[in-house]
């Protein structure tokens, strides 16, 4: 890479492999029809979409009191959830750290220390009945506390309140879990301690979106996680979920809603244009082929694709194209780039005006920087941010960016934000087809639904932070699904979705009682 004209070939081929073209987006999207079909009708496949027995949505008339317990990362809650019935709830809750040590111990200590949690909060926050309020905790019995548990770690669902651990994630590998009923690993734990508490619902964290949104929303079609993970739970038509045709749950006709998993997509590897720098990420992942769309979306690893490109120009010989050669420990550090700096550089050189590049950001003209000097002063004033930025964030000196690091940086990370966001637009749009929502040609040509408007609800700092992340998001749904569906689509934020899930999964399961 000597001359600067193979400098600016080098760049041009990163850009082009993390194109996504129109034909690729459509191709990807029949395989993930065809993935959700195969997870609908069987078991072990990589697209699990696992039944929830959650079998309507609420409408925001919903009224109770429940407890709800959300373990899924490095945060335990325990929150009181005050349903009003009017659409709106209150919520009262307390963060409990889960150390390293409960993560990886033993599971029944796990679980009492939960159920010490439960007991903790109950005693500090005393339950409404006691401080005047009614409907303490959603009897049936007045004694007996009804919680809900947003477990948000791969399970095989059985029932509204049962489900097996199939296995660990996200650092946790608490020993003689795997295999059993979670629900039933908390319920000992309450009864061991003598605690008036039931455990009534298992909930994932998107059907608790997808719940919650629904509720302060009047309906909802698809919960949606852009986080740390990935993955969508969407309201099916039991005749489609054929797995379940012979189990009473399934023969009764309806809905029911099903959590797809659909961060596993793609394990074969078969469709995704990975390129040489999701290779070495997920070569060195601790679950190399698995979740390989998770890979190419969520936060938990985008940070670490943008590390690799950078490395690599770093690294480039004959001569370094970036930072002269230099690194620090941040960028040396296996996922030591997070997801959070490419917000901060994407911010830096925005500024106020938020001006977003409509195909994000171009290629950098390398021979723009031969004189520096020459910048307008507008792209001077955004790369001096940018650079403020990465001395904060990757612990160099500013002597050692220069204006042409700074905006292959901000290209590099507009470029692997971009295309994540356009990957979850597929999903998105897959749920639209399968639910006869929008129509795509050789799996349905017209509309078996054709409401006004479609409500999506989601959570995750990638969607809630990441700048213009839900527009990029949009223009993907447009190509797949045309700009008349896409103008239907309303994506609000379910705020407070693992409690408020959780607490109407309760309600709906002391329905059932
Ligand atoms: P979780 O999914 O674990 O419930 P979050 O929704 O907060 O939690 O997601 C955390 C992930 O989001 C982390 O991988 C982190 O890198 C990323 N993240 C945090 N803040 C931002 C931000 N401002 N912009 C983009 N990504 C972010």
């Amino acid at each position: 890479f000597a001359k600067p004209a193979d400098a600016q070939h080098v760049l041009d081929s990163i850009h082009d492999q993390f194109q996504l073209g129109r034909e690729t987006m459509l191709d990807l999207t029949g395989q993930f029809l065809e993935e959700f079909k195969v997870g609908l009708s069987g078991y072990n496949h990589p697209m699990a979409m696992i039944p929830t027995f959650v079998t309507g949505v609420p409408d925001g008339t919903e009224t109770g009191t429940f407890l709800a317990l959300d373990l899924g990362g490095t945060n335990m809650r325990v929150c009181e959830v005050v349903l009003h019935g009017d659409k709106t709830f209150t919520l009262r809750q307390q963060k409990y750290k889960v150390s390293d040590a409960l993560k990886t111990g033993e599971a029944t200590v796990l679980f009492d220390y939960l159920a010490d949690s439960v007991d903790a909060f109950l005693t500090s926050h005393p339950p409404p009945s006691s401080h005047g309020g009614q409907d303490p905790f959603s009897e049936p019995t007045a004694d007996v506390v009804h919680l809900g548990l947003t477990f948000s770690f791969p399970v095989e669902q059985t029932a509204l309140d049962s489900g097996t651990i199939l296995t660990w994630t996200k650092g946790f590998s608490a020993k003689h879990a795997i295999g059993k009923d979670v629900v039933k690993l908390l319920q000992d734990a309450f009864d061991r301690k003598h605690m008036h508490v039931k455990c009534v619902a298992l909930v994932n964290d998107t059907v608790g979106a997808l719940l919650s949104r629904a509720y302060t929303g009047g309906g909802c079609v698809l919960g949606a996680i852009f986080g740390t993970g990935t993955n969508g739970a969407y309201v099916e038509d039991l005749s489609n979920l054929r797995k379940l045709a012979n189990d009473p749950a399934g023969s009764r006709g309806g809905v029911m809603v099903v959590n797809t998993e659909w961060g596993a997509f793609n394990n074969t590897r078969s469709h995704l244009p990975s390129t040489p720098f999701d290779n070495a990420l997920d070569r060195q992942s601790i679950n190399p082929t698995f979740q390989a769309f998770e890979k190419m979306i969520s936060g938990m690893y985008l940070g670490e694709v943008t590390r690799n490109i950078l490395l690599a120009l770093v690294d480039a010989a004959p001569k370094s194209l970036l930072f002269g050669g230099k690194t620090t420990v941040v960028l040396n550090t296996h996922y030591g780039f997070d997801t959070s700096f490419m917000s901060g550089v994407e911010e830096a050189w925005e500024g106020a005006e938020a001006r977003p590049d409509p195909q994000g950001a171009p290629v950098p003209q390398l021979s723009a920087f031969e004189n520096p000097e020459k910048l307008d002063a507008d792209t001077k004033v955004r790369l001096e941010r940018v650079r403020a930025v990465l001395v904060k964030d990757l612990g160099f000196v500013e002597a050692d960016i220069s204006l042409r690091d700074a905006v292959i940086v901000r290209w590099v990370c507009s470029l692997v934000a971009r295309r994540a966001a356009l990957l979850s637009g597929l999903a998105v749009a897959t749920v639209l087809i399968q639910t006869g929502r929008a129509v795509f040609k050789g799996f349905s040509d017209k509309l078996t639904k054709n409401e006004d408007k479609i409500s999506v609800g989601v959570d995750g700092s990638l969607i809630e932070f990441y700048p213009h992340f839900e527009e990029t998001l949009r223009e993907s749904l447009r190509i797949l699904v045309g700009e008349e569906v896409e103008k239907k689509v309303e994506i609000g934020l379910a705020k407070d979705g693992s409690g408020v899930g959780a607490a109407l999964c309760a309600l709906q399961a002391a329905k059932q009682l």
